[in-house]
């Protein structure tokens, strides 16, 4: 995500536009994986100074508007993703191995909210999660044989 993808993002949103917003959502908009405010934390007080308070308030403050998804996975270990412009909270896949996580370019993943009317529930946000073993984590677990390219005869 560029400088001024992420103004595009803060204005369209209708947020006051500030170094440490621009700051906290390119560092959450440059990775395919979701990161936690430790993460965020990190990156830009390597280069910049924040401290963690800032770091909180604006990713509540970027969710509470749409720009990012919160990943419920209990108060410590939130994380954090960019939210398409106009899309729902997209699905995620879960490593259960190495605990990475992954944003899925999947636009709909069908829920039948009608089926649901019945029990009155006041849905505030959907978090749809498939758990399973990285591509990585798979290639460990077939260990180094599978990896040789198979004999090619000289011909
Ligand atoms: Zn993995
Ligand atoms: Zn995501």
């Amino acid at each position: 995500m560029t400088e001024k993808a992420a103004l595009g993002r803060l204005r369209e949103a209708g947020l006051e536009i500030t170094e440490h917003r621009v700051q906290v959502l390119m560092a959450v908009g440059n990775t395919a994986h979701p990161s936690s405010a430790q993460d965020v934390l990190e990156k830009i007080s390597a280069k910049k100074d924040i401290n963690r308070v800032t770091v909180y308030r604006i990713l509540d403050l970027l969710v509470e508007h749409h720009v990012l998804n919160r990943l419920g996975l209990g108060e410590k270990s939130q994380r954090f993703c960019l939210r398409g412009a106009h899309e729902d909270e997209h699905p995620h896949f879960h490593c259960t191995r190495c605990d990475c996580y992954l944003c899925l370019n999947v636009p709909h993943m069908p829920l039948d909210r009608e089926a649901l009317d019945d029990l009155s529930l006041d849905i505030r946000h959907v978090d749809i999660r498939l758990e399973g073993i990285c591509p990585a984590c798979q290639k460990k677990l077939r260990g180094p044989h599978d990896s040789t390219p198979p004999d090619k005869s000289d011909s």
